[in-house]
């Protein structure tokens, strides 16, 4: 049988990396990712299930070792922990490793299920942990809930990484005593700058926080230890002294990475863009619809050919975001 094409851009780096986004909706409202009255896309606009495993299993055959589920919120999507199982079956079978990113919400009721489908590690958001400060960033979040969603999967033998969007007079204050509650949880914990993907109801200027201001004031309060480990994306990792935790920088404003991307994402609605920070995409819904297989790995190779050498975000007072798209469409 003859062997999937490896996936390799025109900048010459290698595609091992894929986050699918399940689904552009979410039960949370977060104000840095979306506006209140957030327009979703239309129901049939969608892959179904069964398409989203195809196009996933394709990666797979062409040299993807790790996928992401994402969204949107990915625990609101029917179908979702089936979709996990079908892509567990993969893991050993050219997938090392099958993840997923989340609010938490819905996280207590489907920790096991995920644990059985092989997912060991994922990413919960988690941006504050004073209850009524949680509400007001996600608009809708429930604090307790979210943590009850934690505890379960930790107690289903999933590793945690909190991610911790970092904003201005919202929750830059609270960033040392989420690291100490994260070193005393066992849990990695990685911070985020805010970054201008499509627009919301605040300038994301006011709350932009450089993360390089963050890193030196958590040095003096902790024994930070560089970890060389890279997974090819925006993010530099130290270790918090003795401790298994490890803080993630994911800082794609203030340091850039791209040399070493190693990633692609799928939106719910089939397209897949071969960069966050720009527009330009391919429609793997009708590739796979009308071409199967073959029409697929065409449209694959053309996003390939896309792929920019790097994203150039900008934050500025009054600017516009520098795509349109929000994060949920794109898959965070
Ligand atoms: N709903 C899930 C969640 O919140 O974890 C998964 C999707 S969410 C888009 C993925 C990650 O992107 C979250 O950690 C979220 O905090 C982050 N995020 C969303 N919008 C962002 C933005 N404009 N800049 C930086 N991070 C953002
Ligand atoms: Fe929803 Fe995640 Fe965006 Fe918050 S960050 S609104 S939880 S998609």
């Amino acid at each position: 049988m003859a062997t999937a094409p490896a996936l390799i851009d025109r900048h010459g780096r290698t595609i091992s990396y894929l986050r699918v986004s399940v689904t552009d909706r979410c039960d949370l409202r977060c104000r840095y990712c979306m506006a209140e009255d957030m327009r979703f896309l239309p129901r049939d606009a969608l892959l179904e299930i069964d398409e989203l495993a195809a196009i996933a299993e394709r990666f797979i055959a062409r040299g993807v070792t790790k996928i992401r589920l994402t969204g949107g919120e990915p625990l609101v999507r029917r179908g979702m922990t089936d979709l996990a199982h079908r892509l567990g079956r993969q893991i050993g079978n050219g997938l090392d490793e099958l993840t997923l990113t989340t609010n938490g919400m819905r996280l207590a009721e489907v920790a096991d299920d995920l644990s059985a489908a092989g997912v060991r590690r994922i990413n919960v958001s988690l941006d504050s942990l004073d209850p009524d400060r949680f509400r007001h960033i996600t608009r809708h979040g429930d604090l307790a809930r979210v943590l009850g969603g934690i505890a379960a999967a930790a107690a289903a033998g999933i590793a945690i990484k909190i991610n911790m969007v970092a904003l201005k007079d919202l929750n830059q204050d609270e960033i040392p005593a989420m690291l100490a509650w994260c070193v005393e949880q066992g849990h990695d914990l990685s911070l985020i700058e805010t970054m201008p993907l499509g627009s919301i109801d605040e300038d994301r200027a006011d709350r932009f926080v450089p993360l390089t201001a963050v890193f030196d004031d958590l040095s003096r309060r902790f024994d930070l230890v560089r970890d060389a480990r890279s997974t090819g994306g925006p993010a530099r990792y130290w270790r918090v002294g003795a401790s298994p935790t490890r803080l993630g920088l994911i800082s794609p404003l203030t340091a850039n990475f791209c040399d070493g991307c190693n990633r692609v994402r799928l939106t719910t609605e089939g397209r897949l863009y071969a960069c966050l920070g720009h527009d330009d995409q391919v429609d793997l819904k009708v590739a796979l619809r009308t071409g199967g297989t073959a029409g697929l790995d065409a449209a694959i190779d053309e996003a390939l050919a896309i792929k920019p050498a790097r994203h150039d975000f900008r934050i500025a007072a009054g600017a516009a975001p520098a795509v349109g798209r929000h994060m949920s469409v794109t898959g965070g």
